[in-house]
């Protein structure tokens, strides 16, 4: 599985629809500052599910739309869809192509959420994502504060960390669940 394309529209600084393509591999994401690095982690993020603001460097929720600049109106709709391979099945649905999409709208903050452009829960994009590592608290995200996190921690949060990047957390915690029972 990997991420294949990111379509923006109305998101941030990404005013009109812009499809970034990705190759397998490691891709490095260049230019200078201001210009929306940064955006396109937001934009991941958003889709997998970040309900932070703070995180997601606004005060509210609609922040993530455009909000006009010299010579454009703002939006009223952001929408981003991340379109992973799936040919290994790695995501347990039987697609070779999964498309998650957010939208929101500024009218009433209210949000839809979408696999394969049929409209599902939050809940459903949350669970489907869970098993890949890809979760909204997992490390497959690494912001700089996470560096220094990982840096200054003691050793058995370290352990930890290790553990959640190399999928055994996940049968940890369910191994204390089975005993809890
Ligand atoms: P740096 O190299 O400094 O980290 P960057 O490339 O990561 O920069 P971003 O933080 O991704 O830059 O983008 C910041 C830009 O996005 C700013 O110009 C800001 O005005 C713009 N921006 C953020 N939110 C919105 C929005 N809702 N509407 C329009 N523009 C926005
Ligand atoms: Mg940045």
């Amino acid at each position: 599985m990997y991420l294949k394309r990111i379509e923006l529209h109305g998101f941030k600084s990404f005013a009109d629809k812009s499809v970034i393509e990705f190759q397998p591999g490691i891709t490095g994401i260049v230019g200078p500052n201001g210009c929306g690095k940064s955006n396109i982690s937001d934009a991941v993020r958003w889709v997998l599910g970040e309900q932070s603001v703070k995180s997601l460097r606004g005060s509210n929720m609609s922040d993530v739309i455009f909000n006009g600049s010299e010579d454009r109106k703002a939006q009223n709709v952001a929408e981003v869809t991340l379109v992973f391979d799936n040919e290994d099945r790695f995501m347990n649905v039987d697609y070779n192509e999964v498309e998650l999409t957010r939208r929101l709208y500024r009218q009433n903050n209210e949000a839809e959420y979408l696999i394969n452009k049929e409209p599902c829960r939050l809940k459903d994009i949350v669970d489907l994502i869970m098993d890949t590592g890809l979760g909204r608290d997992s490390l497959s995200i690494i912001s700089q504060g996470n560096i220094s996190t990982f840096a200054d921690s003691k050793p058995e949060e370290r352990r930890g960390m290790f553990e959640e990047a190399a999928g055994v957390a996940k049968y940890k915690k369910r191994k204390l669940e089975s005993i809890r029972k």
